[in-house]
């Protein structure tokens, strides 16, 4: 297997002419590799590219020209059902909105990827998932009865629970308070240390400061990489021109 979980060549996504519109180019000539258990950041404008880009890297979108490798696997080579196994066993996915069963209690949220991959739920693995994220106590409780916060880390042993390789997080911190936000992010910054993948598109420059890498997108391509950059060098990065008027 290669020594890069993901691998990404001359990414190009060209959105189609609406009907009073012409093309859009969403994703220019991006390159990029992850390596295992590394943290990458993409952060950027809004509609720079980066829900794109990471939709493509999980394969839930089609590039329009490049090449996508995960875990050594070319997407391009796997069929539909080949892409969905390989996702089931090795990515997990977190979201802003945090996508749990209001029926379900949290407990059986967090079983649930492994039931519908036809697994017996192990349940000390959904245990440990639980306590990971600080919710043994919350395990009876249905969503509604949990914080946001709560919600989301929920989420997030859901997807420990599977075990994956790489996490890909879209605004995972988007809905949430400061200190929410930052449990959440610890929880991640420490699944990356233990050896899993996490590539997080963020709005949230002193979040994207805890990654090991950041990525700087703009008009879909890559203006930046910044290797264990301070907050301070992710917010000049990003920074607006003085020309530019938002
Ligand atoms: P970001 O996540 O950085 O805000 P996106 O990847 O969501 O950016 O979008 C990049 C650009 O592509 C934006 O200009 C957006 O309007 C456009 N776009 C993305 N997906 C679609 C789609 N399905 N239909 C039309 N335009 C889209
Ligand atoms: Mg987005």
């Amino acid at each position: 297997m290669s020594e890069h979980l993901l691998e990404i060549r001359n990414l190009n996504k060209v959105l189609p002419a609406g009907p009073d519109q012409t093309p859009a180019t969403v994703l220019r000539g991006i390159s990029l590799d992850v390596a295992r258990g590394e943290f990458v950041a993409i952060v950027g404008r809004s509609g720079s590219g980066k829900s794109t880009l990471l939709y493509c890297m999980a394969g839930l979108e089609l590039p329009t020209e490049g090449r996508v490798s995960l875990l050594g696997q070319d997407l391009a080579h796997l069929d539909r059902k080949a892409q969905a196994r390989l996702r089931r066993d090795h990515v997990g996915f977190v979201f802003q909105s945090y996508n749990l069963i209001p029926s379900l209690t949290a407990w059986e949220n967090v079983a649930l990827p492994a039931r519908l991959a036809r697994r017996k739920a192990d349940q000390s693995r959904v245990d440990a998932a639980l306590a990971a994220v600080d919710l043994s106590a919350q395990a009876r409780q249905k969503p509604a009865t949990l914080s946001g916060g709560q919600q989301q880390r929920v989420a997030l042993a859901r997807v420990f629970a599977m075990r994956p390789d790489v996490v890909f997080a879209d605004e995972p911190t988007g809905a949430l308070d400061t200190e929410a936000g930052a449990q959440v992010l610890n929880l991640l910054r420490d699944t990356a240390t233990d050896g899993c993948s996490v590539v997080m598109v963020t709005h949230d420059l002193q979040a994207a400061a805890r990654a090991d890498r950041v990525l700087v997108l703009r008009d879909g391509a890559v203006q930046h990489e910044l290797h264990h950059p301070s907050a301070a060098e992710v917010f000049d990065a990003v920074a607006l021109r003085e020309d530019e008027v938002v």
